[in-house]
């Protein structure tokens, strides 16, 4: 009944991998407070919804759509391989059960919005006659050099050098050539992942609107450039992370933050490479080994089996410097007095986190974004340590912590993050410039605002 009297019908298309859904559903469910009058119809297939969706919503509505997946199809370990069938199941799987939503609601498609990975949604959106919004859950940089791989490929000469700087770019000159994600100028460019974001960057200028997950004074020469390309509708709406948090985010069972407690202010080491990433065993153990050599104290939220995969004796001897656990609430973490330093994978959730916690970062890495984030934080704005032929060694772990925890530059670089933590506070508040963009949103979502 509900359905009959509400005024709008939106239509959401989710990436059910990775962090991209659960993002997606915390905007619709801000948009959806803020219009209350509005039913959400949102599409993500049935494992992605059922991990996402916390309680049953009033106003937005889960539908599955199909994964793709061939019958009897048993996961054998490959992270990629789902992503590969369920992308060769779009955009039909959505649109066959966006009709279904339409006919089960009595409402047409006012507005559609999805993750900044459809391309197709540029498709749906222009035949259904309604706007489309679309959400790019990482940084400006990596969106900015998918959006302009034609021009990169242009300018960097095959097999060209590695080191070669990205000057032909505006504020790119501190990057170069291998901060590039694979399939930009190097790789299989007709890979899954490399045409999705190809094909992504040429549909965004049709987007109404596209919302990204940063604030207008990180990155402000890159942003610009964004807004130029997407006619002024590229809206910074986070840090998400200073929105609360959710019991993922909080959950503290190995009790890190009581540990963390019992250290000295700004002494104690970070570990984290994300939700997937474990390094390779010879970098695991010149990690360990630097980390028991320089004494430094640790919390290591360590993914894999660390009773096989690091040093014998190693837990044993640093168990009363260190701490390794399988899950950690990160952001808590990183805003905890005792933390003086991050050694991460520069995955764009952990970089925006270790600015609003206002710690350095040390950074190792591996693919996609991660790269690009790494060499931004490090040689554009000036907050982190990077590794001398860009892994870790022994010798360069225990450089970069001690540049970090106890040289000038180290301080320098607290100063620097602490400006920025600032300037994310300040966009979140009731005028900041993240408040102002979701309302600019919420104006295209409700009103059904075209360009
Ligand atoms: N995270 C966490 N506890 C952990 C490890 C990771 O809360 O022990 C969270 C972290 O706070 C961040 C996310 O997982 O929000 C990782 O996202 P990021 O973009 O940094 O890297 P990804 O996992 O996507 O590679």
């Amino acid at each position: 009944e509900a359905y009959r009297n509400a005024s709008k019908h939106i239509a959401v298309m989710a990436f059910p991998f990775g962090t991209h859904a659960a993002p997606l559903l915390n905007l619709v469910r801000q948009l959806s407070d803020a219009c209350p009058d509005a039913l959400f119809s949102f599409l993500s297939t049935q494992q992605s919804n059922s991990s996402t969706f916390p309680t049953k919503l009033d106003k937005v509505k889960p539908f599955n759509v199909w994964d793709g997946l061939p019958e009897g199809y048993s996961f054998r370990g490959d992270p990629h391989e789902p992503v590969e069938y369920f992308l060769k199941a779009v955009p039909g799987n959505f649109t066959e059960v966006l009709e279904q939503a339409v006919a089960e609601t009595g409402k047409p498609v006012d507005c559609l919005i999805t993750d900044a990975f459809y391309a197709f949604g540029a498709d749906i959106a222009d035949e259904l006659n309604v706007p489309w919004v679309a959400l790019w859950t990482a940084g400006p940089r990596s969106l900015f050099v998918h959006a302009n791989t034609d021009f990169i490929r242009q300018n960097v000469p095959d097999n060209g050098p590695q080191d070669k700087p990205l000057d032909f770019l505006l504020d790119f000159s501190g990057l170069r050539v291998v901060d590039l994600p694979d399939g930009i100028t190097s790789g299989d460019f007709n890979a899954t992942i490399p045409a999705l974001l190809h094909k992504m960057g040429l549909a965004l200028p049709r987007a109404t609107a596209i919302a990204a997950n940063s604030y207008e004074d990180l990155d402000n020469t890159v942003v610009n450039m964004l807004k130029s390309g997407f006619n002024n509708m590229y809206l910074n709406i986070g840090p998400f992370n200073l929105v609360p948090l959710s019991n993922a985010a909080l959950d503290d069972s190995h009790s890190c933050l009581d540990w963390l407690s019992k250290r000295e202010q700004a002494s104690t080491v970070y570990i984290s490479f994300g939700r997937v990433i474990t390094p390779p065993p010879h970098e695991l153990q010149a990690l360990c080994e630097a980390l028991e050599e320089s004494e430094f104290p640790f919390i290591w939220s360590f993914r894999g089996n660390p009773d096989k995969q690091l040093p014998p004796g190693f837990q044993e001897r640093t168990s009363s410097k260190g701490k390794i656990v399988p899950w950690a609430p990160q952001q808590k973490i990183l805003e905890h007095p005792s933390v003086g330093v991050f050694v991460s994978h520069g995955g764009w959730n952990s970089v925006l986190e270790s600015i609003v916690g206002g710690v350095p970062m040390i950074l190792r890495p591996f693919f996609g974004d991660q790269g690009l984030n790494a060499r931004t934080v490090e040689a554009v704005w000036g907050f982190g340590v990077g590794l001398e032929g860009g892994t870790l060694t022994k010798e360069g772990a225990m450089k970069a912590l001690k540049v970090a925890l106890c040289s000038e530059e180290g301080k320098k670089m607290k100063d620097r993050i602490g400006v920025q933590r600032e300037l994310a506070y300040n966009a979140v508040k009731s005028d900041g410039s993240s408040v102002e963009n979701f309302r600019t949103l919420l104006k295209i979502v409700s009103n059904g605002l075209t360009l």
